[in-house]
């Protein structure tokens, strides 16, 4: 199966910036990478990157309404992520989570609107480092993942999960190797159980990913890639972690 190494450009770029980006990206990837490659990019910027048609690079939203379609003020709907070619959608990112509030049910349902237009929701789980320090770490990302298969239990081999630790995000400290690994054994079980589906879910590590850790983190059993924040806007050190993943 092959990696999956997902940018978040997060409420970053601009028309010129995301241009140098992506001609950097397409000079650096070639045609056809061996691990699969994404950018989840601000919703303005949708029309833009899917224009630039870089062929490596997949086109992915930050975030979906749960809604279809109506007066949601200010909401993006599926549909409409769809039209721009977008092949995969974040949902339930920490800060979505934290400064939006949104719900372990809001994030399921965000995941069954992507899934029922055909684009891969990448649900993110994360304990705080207040949880982790008391020893919830586990319960947490189990209850997270538990509402999305809860909603989502028939086509939950669709789904891509990312172990995202919230103290690790943006923060330059990462998860050792084995810390992620111990949590995402744990997520592999849980799905495995949720599914009578042979297909393996990828499971993604995400948090302070870099060109320096990369490889020992993405050399671990249940690692199947990355969601990458800060170091997706740099072209380098993005395709840097995309070459430790091949
Ligand atoms: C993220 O935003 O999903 C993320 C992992 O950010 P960073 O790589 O900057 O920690």
């Amino acid at each position: 199966m092959n990696k999956l190494i997902a940018g978040n450009w997060k409420m970053n770029g601009s028309l010129a910036a995301n241009q140098a980006l992506l001609a950097a990206l397409a000079q650096g990837l070639g045609v056809k990478p061996a691990c699969d490659v994404a950018v989840c990019v601000p919703a303005p910027y949708l029309a833009q990157v899917q224009s630039l048609k870089v062929a490596a690079v997949d086109l992915g939203s930050q975030d979906v309404s749960a809604q279809t379609s109506g007066a949601y003020t200010g909401e993006v709907s599926a549909a409409m992520l769809k039209d721009f070619g977008a092949r995969y959608a974040i949902v339930g990112h920490s800060e979505r989570r934290q400064y939006h509030g949104e719900t372990d049910a809001l994030v399921a349902d965000k995941a069954r609107a992507a899934l029922a237009v055909g684009i891969t929701p990448i649900v993110c789980v994360g304990e705080t480092l207040a949880e982790r320090e008391a020893g919830r770490t586990e319960e947490v990302v189990k209850r997270q993942l538990a509402a999305v298969i809860h909603t989502n239990g028939h086509c939950i081999s669709e789904i891509v999960v990312a172990y995202e630790p919230v103290w690790a995000i943006g923060t330059g400290k990462t998860a050792s190797p084995q810390e992620a690994q111990a949590v995402h054994a744990v997520l592999r079980a849980q799905l495995k159980a949720a599914s009578d589906h042979p297909a393996r879910v990828k499971i993604l590590y995400g948090g302070s990913m870099n060109a320096a850790n990369a490889a020992s983190l993405l050399s671990q059993a249940d690692i199947d890639g990355g969601l990458i924040g800060g170091a997706s806007l740099k072209a380098a050190d993005f395709l840097s972690i995309i070459a430790a993943a091949q």
